[in-house]
């Protein structure tokens, strides 16, 4: 079989060749200022990645038949950060690694707290666990709290003497 552009175009309906998937494109999209080409898909909701021409997502349809073949081992990755954008120059491959690099992670929470390694990814994990502490901590300050206001005088103070006793 002759190779295409669209050999690594997953979801197209056959009778589709770059000139018609070109036409298709532009038809279906609309210029806007700051200079993404809003595609309109299948379907209602917009800002998300669109399909169309079968089951093919426009923007890796847009990428083929605009800049060159797609590596299926990369990913196709908008420059612009808007998911339903074919405006070619604003389409790169890049791998998985480096859209993961490209987003920046901080060196400590937001409470200052460093970050630990999560050795299963080799990033920073998300979430902090001594802010997790801290949080858990103050929840149950809050709980003996209530469970304390809600009680007797007699009530409250033995709360409070089972509170301190910790
Ligand atoms: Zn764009
Ligand atoms: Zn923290």
């Amino acid at each position: 079989m002759l190779e295409t552009v669209l050999d690594n175009v997953g979801g197209l309906s056959k009778r589709h060749t770059p000139e018609s998937l070109r036409a298709l494109l532009l038809a279906r999209s609309t210029r806007r200022p700051d200079g993404c080409l809003i595609v309109q898909g299948y379907g209602t909701q917009r800002g998300v990645h669109q399909k169309i021409a079968g089951r093919a997502w426009a923007h890796i349809v847009a990428y083929a038949v605009f800049v060159g073949p797609v590596d299926p081992t990369l990913k196709v990755d908008h420059t612009c950060g808007v998911k339903d954008c074919v405006e070619p120059t604003h389409l790169r491959q890049i791998s998985h690694a480096e859209n993961c690099r490209t987003r920046v992670q901080a060196p400590t929470c937001r409470n200052g707290h460093e970050r630990e390694l999560d050795p299963a990814t080799g990033r920073l994990r998300r979430q902090c666990r001594r802010c997790n502490a801290d949080a858990q901590q103050r929840w149950r300050i809050r709980q003996a709290a209530e469970r304390a206001a809600s009680l007797t005088p007699q009530g409250m103070a033995e709360s409070k003497a089972r509170w301190d006793a910790r």
